[in-house]
């Protein structure tokens, strides 16, 4: 089955409101196993939603629309779906029913306009609002059928889980699986170069790579008649990929780095703590983000100024004055001197220059050390990272985050 979304409003085209009813409902979709091959956005307006009907019922079969089905004037979804599929809008009794009721209970007055919510298309199944007074409807008619859900998310939501995913289920023959695959250390296009055999010769699965901040995600998507049979298809796919990519493969659960690294140390009964320069508690406040990491970090220290690294963590004033603070022989001495006041089982350091300004010729903006004392292990890490302050402070973390993933695997 192929599926369009139509998102009407114009504060949509306006980009006032970010579009969350188009991601939900495509992922929902896929998740049925039906196709989403377009998503139109269109304003309030009878023509140009008319034209875009129109279009979208010659190219797919299902048609989802979402907005425009409230009483005021410029709310048309409703009447411009009707004209279009040649039907005619009529008093739906058990809406009008309970939006009298809804009226009478909440003490309020009931405009004229307030009808115009339970005029619906003749012969459409009718969906009640469970959340708001707006009714809802499916509509079939030559093979094609129309969704109309109101806008506001919450109700749209409501509507869709409760009617018309039992409705389309009933329809559908297949599902749609995915499981996302996250890399750390090699770049899109060495992982797409890396896999293109897999990448252009499977059709089920497919294999789809995205890059996002310094990663790369790969989406493994099976269609099957059902989850058990898509799982067996993209097994061994994956087991393919661990064997080939596994140095660069941190998560086959589309798990953010950070909550790997975590999840390890938790699991490990490993302390950590971090001496932090150039992050400035970076690596902390990404840290604790996870639920229940009090158990693992011991503590961070942000040691930004020479003397702080002197004081805080015992590095030699001749280390600062022969090397700099940003060198291998600090980046050392922090973690040496963190594990002798934490004695954490792993202690990271961190010494850079994010810039703009600080860097030379022999120094440049970006250059980062990564010092880090693990059980016998001693050892530091030098990094060239390109990119403004931000990048180079988020992309050290990840570097860090990476390292310590490795270090304790
Ligand atoms: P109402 O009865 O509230 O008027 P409606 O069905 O007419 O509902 P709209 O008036 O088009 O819906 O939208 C109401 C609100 O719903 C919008 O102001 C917006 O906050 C939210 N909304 C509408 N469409 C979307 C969308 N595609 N994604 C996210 N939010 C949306």
């Amino acid at each position: 089955m192929r599926a369009s979304i139509i998102s009407v409003g114009t504060e949509i085209l306006f980009g006032q409101i970010l579009n969350t009813n188009t991601q939900y409902l495509t992922k929902k979709l896929n998740g049925l196993g039906i196709d989403v091959y377009y998503h139109f956005t269109v304003g309030d307006n009878e023509k140009r939603l008319g034209e875009i009907l129109n279009y979208a019922l010659e190219k797919s079969d299902l048609i989802i629309a979402t907005g425009g089905l409230g009483p005021t004037q410029d709310d048309l979804t409703k009447e411009t779906i009707s004209k279009v599929m040649k039907t005619n809008l009529v008093i739906h009794e058990p809406s009008y029913e309970r939006l009298i009721d809804y009226f009478k209970k909440s003490n309020r007055f009931m405009n004229e306009n307030n009808l115009k919510q339970v005029y619906l298309p003749n012969e459409s199944i009718v969906l009640e609002n469970g959340c708001g007074t707006a009714p809802g409807f499916i509509l079939s008619k030559d093979e094609k059928m129309i969704t109309c859900l109101p806008g506001p998310p919450k109700e749209m939501k409501c509507m869709f889980e409760n009617y018309v995913i039992p409705y389309l289920k009933e329809r559908s023959s297949q599902v749609i699986h995915s499981r996302i695959l996250r890399f750390f250390g090699i770049g899109e296009s060495a992982l797409e170069t890396e896999l293109l055999d897999l990448i252009s010769n499977q059709t089920n699965p497919t294999l789809a790579t995205y890059a996002k901040s310094g990663e790369v995600s790969l989406r493994v998507t099976a269609k099957a008649k059902h989850i058990e049979e898509a799982i067996e298809k993209i097994n061994p796919i994956i087991t393919m990929i661990q064997n080939k990519l596994g140095e660069y493969l941190y998560s086959c659960n589309d798990e953010e780095l950070v909550e790997v690294v975590a999840k390890k140390l938790m699991k490990e009964n490993l302390t950590i703590s971090f001496a932090e320069s150039c992050t400035g508690g970076l690596l902390a406040a990404k840290l604790t983000d996870i639920p229940g990491i009090s158990s693992s970090l011991e503590r961070s220290v942000v040691t930004y100024s020479n003397q702080a690294k002197i004081d805080e963590l015992g590095v030699k004033k001749e280390t600062l004055e022969k090397y700099g603070a940003v060198s291998e022989q600090t980046a050392k001495e922090m973690a040496i001197g963190l594990k002798q006041r934490t004695g954490s089982d792993l202690c990271l350091s961190v010494t850079g220059i994010a810039g703009p300004s600080g860097g030379s010729e022999d120094k440049p903006v970006g250059l980062v050390y990564i010092g880090l004392c693990y059980k016998d292990l001693v050892l530091c890490e030098k990094h060239n990272i390109s990119g403004d302050r931000n990048r180079v402070r988020n992309y050290t973390s990840m570097l860090a985050f990476n390292k310590i993933r490795k270090t304790i695997s």
